[in-house]
């Protein structure tokens, strides 16, 4: 087996930030040229986080696959630029699915089924999974989510304990990832949290063989020997993971700690010379803008960041290609009306709506994109964001008064946006009558489709192609039987399912920068290639500011 696995386990509390130090040391052992994974395993019981809110869970990362994953999958992804899949990411609630199901199969063969083996094994079996085939990474980081000492990661933290014996010394190296705490009053910093997590992992038969230390300022070197000591780890194998301003510094940290060197060493990679080149150039470029943008975004879960993880990641790299800093300004759309938008948006050079469910919110979201379209303000919509964009067109500009999505108002008489009565199978990639039942699970049309691109556009002047593919994660699609209607007012029908069957990307001429796209750009989008429709629309805000500041000044 070539495929060598580092387990990384977080201990002492949770958000130290396991999935940016695994996609961290990832990227450094890239660019080390070793091909690298990830792959999350969260204890959590929910079959996979497609039904879990926003704001408990954060985003929901989308694969090509259509897979609905935790988002340290953007993470990954960001990080490596190597697409994710089914394959990276699983539950407690996924494990026990699939042993349930062999039992009621039968293939158990009369046995008790317990945790220890057949949970365990199935965990193995996710893990080994990724070293099949003759694609399999130099490389596997896992990450197990949750804290060492919770209950429910366990059976995770068991099933790591026994691959190590089961595939070696050589091939297995384990992480851990603790929080030392610097106490301002006593003027250092404190170890016993992390020694009472590693005796937490002792306890179950795991000896980490690196502590990377989170911490607010750099770890004195005697106070790492201590910690090395304590946890019984080499000297040299504790390191610091201190606080960045920019999540994109931190390989860049890693690297300067020496961490990357010492798993290559303890694993014996054949690893050549990290080249830190594009890192730097990436940190340089955050660190010095050219000018500024105001960006607003309305939505529902504006008191959340995590919701829109990606979509913040996109928009500082379409920042980064623009030279440009992205000022965020989170508007909730429950508190845009029609006498307030102007005010709401003052100083705002672009507006973006991104994808959302549920009524509540949306005739603010409408609102905002009423101001937009109105008043030349640079506007990007996403999912949601598009389907209210034609909601709005057919209201304001087609005369359409009660023009709605089949969601808000199934009674409408102009469902603009609908639940399509012949459903497309998104598995078969057929067009069939729907089964109108009431579970909405398996009704979304998940992973990457193929999107047609209409020339002499803005969506062809920022993908510059024919056809592209973007990732959907959404039930409801634009309705064919208004395209004509909206057309003849002057809507573009930018982007196109292949066979013209599915409206992908709307857009408005006349307008500095108004598209609307049915898909996610925004989990394409890379620190180092900023997805274009995300570029443009920031360039857009940028020509906007340029104009501004010229009135001003003149
Ligand atoms: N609620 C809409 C739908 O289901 C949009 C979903 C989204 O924005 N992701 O089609």
């Amino acid at each position: 087996m070539k495929t060598k696995y580092i387990f990384v386990t977080g201990g002492v509390l949770s958000s130290l930030g396991k999935g940016l130090a695994a996609a961290s040391l990832g990227a450094l052992l890239q660019t080390r040229g070793l091909s690298v994974t990830i792959q999350k395993l969260d204890p959590y019981i929910n079959v996979d986080p497609g039904t879990m809110n926003p704001f408990q869970h954060g985003e929901v990362f989308v694969t090509d696959d259509g897979a609905e994953t935790d988002l340290d999958l953007g993470h990954y992804e960001r990080y490596l630029n190597v697409p994710m899949s089914r394959k990276n990411n699983t539950t407690s609630g996924a494990i026990y699915n699939n042993v349930i199901a062999k039992e009621r199969r039968g293939d158990y063969l009369g046995g008790t089924v317990q945790v220890i083996p057949h949970i365990t094994d199935e965990i193995k079996a996710k893990i080994l999974s990724l070293s099949e085939g003759d694609q399999a990474p130099d490389v596997a980081i896992i990450e197990i989510g949750g804290t060492v000492g919770d209950i429910e990661g366990l059976p995770f933290l068991e099933a790591i304990r026994q691959l190590r014996t089961e595939l070696g010394r050589d091939n297995c190296l384990n992480i851990h990832l603790t929080l030392v705490p610097y106490l301002r009053a006593a003027g250092e910093h404190k170890t016993k949290p992390t020694q009472h997590s590693v005796k937490e992992l002792l306890s179950i038969g795991i000896q980490p063989d690196i502590i990377l230390c989170r911490c607010e300022q750099s770890i004195p070197a005697e106070m790492r020997r201590k910690i090395a000591l304590f946890c019984n780890v080499d000297q040299d194998a504790v390191f610091c993971s201190v606080d960045v301003g920019n999540i994109y510094e931190v390989p860049l940290r890693f690297y300067e700690e020496g961490f990357d060197q010492k798993v290559a060493i303890m694993l014996r990679l054949p690893a050549r010379n990290a080249n830190l080149e594009s890192w730097k150039q990436l940190v340089y470029d955050c660190a010095h803008p050219q000018g500024k943008v105001t960006i607003a975004i309305v939505g529902k879960y504006v008191d959340l960041k995590e919701a829109y993880k990606s979509l913040h990641e996109a928009l500082i790299h379409a920042g980064i290609a623009n030279r440009v800093a992205v000022e965020l300004r989170y508007v909730n759309s429950e508190n845009v009306d029609a006498g307030n938008a102007r005010d709401t948006f003052e100083g705002c050079d672009g507006i973006l709506v991104p994808g959302g469910f549920g009524y509540r919110g949306v005739e603010g979201k409408i609102e905002a994109i009423r101001h937009a379209r109105e008043n030349n303000v640079p506007f990007f919509g996403i999912c949601l964001g598009m389907q209210c964009a034609v909601i709005e067109f057919a209201r304001h500009v087609a005369g359409l008064e009660d023009a709605n999505s089949e969601e808000f108002n199934p009674l409408s008489d102009h469902k603009v946006i609908y639940l399509m009565t012949e459903w497309f199978d998104f598995r078969t990639k057929h067009l069939e009558k729907r089964d109108t039942g009431s579970d909405k699970g398996g009704t979304m049309r998940l992973g990457a489709y193929p999107c047609k691109i209409l020339p002499n556009t803005h969506a062809a002047a920022a993908y510059g192609k024919e056809m592209v593919e973007e990732r959907h994660r959404h039930r409801y699609e634009f309705n064919n039987a208004f395209r004509d209607i909206l057309a003849d007012k002057g809507m573009i029908f930018s982007g196109l399912a292949p066979d013209d069957s599915l409206v992908e990307i709307v857009e408005l001429p006349d307008h500095p920068w108004f598209v609307g796209c049915q898909f996610h750009p925004e989990f394409k989008s890379r620190p180092m290639h900023a997805h274009p429709l995300f570029r443009d629309f920031i360039n857009a805000a940028k020509q906007r500011t340029a104009g501004r500041q010229h009135i001003a000044e003149g």
